[in-house]
């Protein structure tokens, strides 16, 4: 049993380490150049992308901001899953929103201008606080702008101006004041069936997801309930099969949906240590049409990105529950190389691992992490 992953990402590198005990072998194709390679070794083979799509069983991918043209070769295999539909649809905000206003799904007050001089009727509608962001290829925060009041109104125009708006439109967002991020992280198989993690509370900085904590603290049935039913709208008007993360923001007792993500998630890390089955090999579950494994939680987790440095030293695996997941990638400012997963048997105890942990990490990687030991003490 064999599977494609579009993209050789860590996300390739974890659904290929989860799918080796079950007996699949995960290969994963370089988008920028269409060689394939071993997710895990980055080892090159010299097989062409189309033998490749011949001999695999199922093809997916880790990520959605997948060139065109590839996408169409591997829709046209009709191995692909989840779909061409549910990835295009979250590669691009325009497509994702509207599918959200069709199917009455609460999500941010928003408009789409594929013009400049549309920002002002936008900034009329929606408020001087704003996030703009690019229809298409934005991740981790970029591709996007802020605007605290009108005075940055003339600046903002020039930088966007420079873009092309008819061929990637913006969709222009108003600022919320939301209480907190939570995501749901959920699977569904080819024949329907569907099982999902607990919510997880997302701390970001500057546009990018620095902790996750699994399961939320204070989530009530309702909650849980609004969460998997928007869930439920969205996995069925895709025929969606495989993991599926849908981001949230909550106001008061409401959810609105942020934005959906079509493949494994950073937001569902925690689950390779604190679930029974992690996304990963659930993924690979769904898409090879096998059947789903337990979504049961076994931990309190805390999920900590390492972000854009090179190496440090490993003493932290000492405290009990600590488990490093290190990339093996190049660093970069801002780049993604690892993460931790804390696990511990209740919030108080992950509070007492997460101050440990930070004896040992230098702070500056984490600027949430004692705020959160001290809120879950
Ligand atoms: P990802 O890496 O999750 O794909 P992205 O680049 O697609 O990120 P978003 O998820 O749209 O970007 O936004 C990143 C973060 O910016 C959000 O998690 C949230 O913290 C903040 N943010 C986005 N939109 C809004 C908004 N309308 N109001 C307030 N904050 C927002
Ligand atoms: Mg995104
Ligand atoms: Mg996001």
């Amino acid at each position: 049993m064999s599977i494609l992953v579009l993209g050789s990402g860590q996300l390739a590198r974890m659904m290929s380490l989860a799918a080796a005990p079950i007996g699949v072998e995960v290969q994963a194709v370089d988008v920028s150049n269409h060689k394939i390679v071993d997710p895990v070794t980055k080892l090159a083979s010299n097989h062409s992308l189309d033998k490749i799509l011949q001999e695999v069983d199922a093809v997916t991918a880790e990520f959605e901001h997948i060139p065109e043209d590839l996408l169409a070769t591997v829709h046209a295999s009709g191995k692909l899953k989840p779909s061409a539909e549910a990835i295009l649809t979250g590669a691009d905000r325009v497509r994702e929103k509207t599918l959200l206003e069709k199917l009455k799904i609460a999500n941010c007050p928003f408009d789409i201008i594929t013009n400049i001089e549309q920002l002002d009727a936008a900034v009329e509608k929606l408020g001087e606080q704003l996030i703009i962001k690019a229809s298409r290829d934005g991740y981790d925060g970029y591709g996007q702008w802020r605007m605290q009041n009108k005075s940055e109104l003339t600046t903002l125009k020039q930088t966007l101006s420079k873009l092309d708006l008819n061929k990637v439109p913006l969709v222009v967002e108003k600022m919320l004041n939301f209480e907190r991020e939570l995501s749901l992280v959920a699977v569904r198989s080819s024949e329907g069936q569907l099982a999902y993690y607990p919510l997880a509370e997302n701390l970001h900085h500057q546009g990018q997801l620095h902790v996750s904590i699994a399961p939320a603290t204070n989530v009530d049935e309702a909650l849980n309930q609004q969460a998997q039913q928007i869930f439920n709208k969205l996995a069925e008007s895709l025929d969606y099969v495989g993991v599926l993360a849908v981001e949230f923001f909550q106001l008061g007792d409401t959810l609105l949906v942020n934005e959906i993500a079509p493949r494994v998630h950073n937001s569902g890390h925690w689950t390779m240590q604190g679930a029974d089955t992690c996304q990963f090999e659930n993924h690979i579950r769904a898409v090879r049409g096998l059947p789903l494994g337990s979504t049961k939680v076994t931990s309190h987790t805390a999920m900590i990105n390492i972000i854009g440095c090179s190496s440090f030293n490993r003493d932290m695996l000492s405290i009990p529950g600590c488990h490093l997941h290190w990339y093996g990638k190049n660093p970069r400012k801002k780049r993604k190389m690892g993460h931790f997963n804390l696990c511990a048997d209740s919030y108080a105890e992950l509070s007492k691992s997460i101050d440990r942990l930070s004896e040992y990490v230098p702070l500056e990687f984490f600027p949430m992490l004692t705020d959160e030991a001290a809120r879950l003490a």
